[in-house]
């Protein structure tokens, strides 16, 4: 269901104000004067309203205000807001969760792997998907798509990653090589995760080998995880890579099949490191195993690894399965096969997520798309302008699943208003925590009047600029949320631009 317009309830709000207006004040000139200027500030909202739409996509249908509708103002809470939410064990009858963040009714990460990449096709694709500006590619579809990064590269491969020639060692990486002391891409690597344009491990490193010989040790993974945590670059989604000697792996060990060689939680291992890894914030694992799957009610499920620890393993689409045979389409120009109206509708209906993985980076052509993959992606953009499927990175997709699933809440009526105290993600895999701002964003609670209803977090409100207020979505119900991410399309391939007086 495509959101209503925004500006239809805005429109006949004024215009009905408008009318007692002017029947109040028929006969005076002041009345004229009054109403002249009326118009011209509705017109101004109305237009401002207007561009704001079209700039950040789909907006909220505002719950209409009421005179007598007065927000506690009150930094703290009264004690008998309090006392009523310390004793409430009322949660979903007052105020159910919504699957997504409204208007949506689907979520949708684009994950890709690093594999082969380098600073400057990381750099040319991302300005492309994450931005607005004219490319030497066309305009930018201006998605919220992260990717993934690593520290060491020693894959022995003979192939050009780009038409310039360079080999494999010059692989966007962390460190270069296995030396931990030559920084190589750090200062890109720390300054995209930080503005939003990777999120993602991709393991240790790219140890592929085709002569089989296993180059990771423990030693490194110490060395990866003290520049983690001297630099702030501390990803919450590990995505495996590679080939078996990639023994770094972990999450699908089984001695029967071809996952026995992943060593990554085994306590008896020289590889063992993932007492490092989920101490260091590692919330979310993908295996290795990929799927044909291409949505889910949810796409996290419990990992118990090998030291007794828990983690997240969440699910990447990444084959289609042809006559029996595996048929993987999360390569470089294969975007097109992923990504389809069809999915795309699917997804909407049965109301679901979706990570789609893929090797952005891989081939030597500097740019993944063709003309048909651009076509997918600005379908898949349409579909977030008309308030379907919302796009964002692994980590937040991953992160609001959680949310989602296990947020802990208890809601109370009082005097006509409707107070919500979110206070807990009781997590089973992860142990039960006290949620932050970002741990919530977007969850969405159903509500007779969003305008009488006021969202705390740990019993203090949460501010009014981070609340939305819904009108009635496709099931006719009104929400309040907490808002989801503000849209971002800065550049940041770009220097930054300089402030001029
Ligand atoms: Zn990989």
């Amino acid at each position: 269901m495509p959101p209503k317009s925004r500006c239809s309830t805005l429109v006949e709000r004024v215009h009905f104000k408008r009318m007692k207006t002017m029947k109040k004040l028929k006969g005076s000139k002041f009345a004229i004067v009054l109403f002249v200027s009326l118009i011209a500030i509705s017109g101004f909202i109305i237009s401002r309203n207007y561009e704001f739409a079209k700039k950040s996509g789909p907006q909220p249908v505002l719950a209409v205000s009421t005179q007598n509708d007065t927000p506690p103002t009150e930094e703290r809470i009264s004690d008998t807001v309090k006392q009523a939410l310390e004793n409430a064990t009322n949660t979903t009858s007052i105020a159910p969760l919504r699957k997504f963040p409204y208007p949506f009714d689907a979520m949708l990460a684009i994950s890709s792997d690093i594999d082969y990449a380098t600073v400057e096709k990381f750099e040319t694709y991302h300005q492309f998907l994450n931005t607005l500006e004219q490319t030497t590619h066309g305009p930018g579809v201006g998605l919220d798509i992260g990717d993934s990064a690593w520290f060491y590269v020693v894959n022995d491969s003979l192939i050009n990653l780009d038409k310039e020639g360079h080999k494999v060692a010059y692989s966007m990486s962390y460190f270069q090589g296995l030396n931990p002391n030559f920084h190589k891409d750090a200062d890109k690597i720390i300054k995209y995760y930080k503005e939003g344009w990777i999120d993602s491990l991709h393991s240790f490193g790219d140890f592929s080998r085709n002569d089989r010989s296993i180059q990771f040790t423990r030693d490194l993974a110490v060395a990866a995880w003290k520049a983690m945590n001297d630099s702030g670059f501390k990803p919450k989604v590990w995505i495996n890579h590679g080939s078996e000697s990639n023994v770094q792996n972990f999450g699908a060990y089984n001695p029967k099949n071809l996952f026995k060689y992943q060593a990554g939680d085994d306590p008896k291992s020289p590889y063992y490191h993932t007492d490092l890894t989920t101490d260091n914030g590692i919330r979310y694992v993908w295996n290795s195993i990929g799927m044909s799957q291409f949505s889910y009610d949810n796409p996290l499920f419990p990992i118990k690894l090998r030291d007794g620890r828990q983690v997240w393993g969440f699910h990447r689409y990444t084959h289609d399965v042809v006559n029996g045979k595996y048929d993987w389409t999360w390569e470089t120009h294969e975007l097109h096969r992923q990504i389809t109206k069809e999915r795309l509708e699917q997804l909407v209906q049965e109301r679901k997520f979706s990570i789609v993985a893929q090797h952005l980076g891989k081939e030597s052509a500097e740019f993944p798309f063709n003309p048909i993959d651009i076509q997918a992606l600005q379908l898949l953009k349409a579909y977030q302008d008309q308030g379907k499927v919302l796009v964002a990175r692994t980590s937040r997709l991953l992160d609001y699943a959680r949310a989602q699933k296990f947020v802990g809440y208890f809601s109370v009526q009082l005097e006509g208003k409707t107070f919500i105290n979110i206070n807990s993600i009781k997590d089973s895999v992860l142990a039960s925590t006290t949620p932050t701002m970002d741990d919530i964003r977007g969850l969405t609670f159903y509500v007779d009047d969003p305008d009488k209803t006021f969202l705390l977090l740990n019993l203090t409100y949460i501010p009014k600029e981070q609340l939305q207020r819904n009108g009635p979505d496709g099931s006719s119900k009104k929400s309040i949320e907490v808002k989801w991410y503000m849209p971002d399309n800065v550049d940041y391939s770009k220097p930054p631009k300089k402030v001029t007086q």
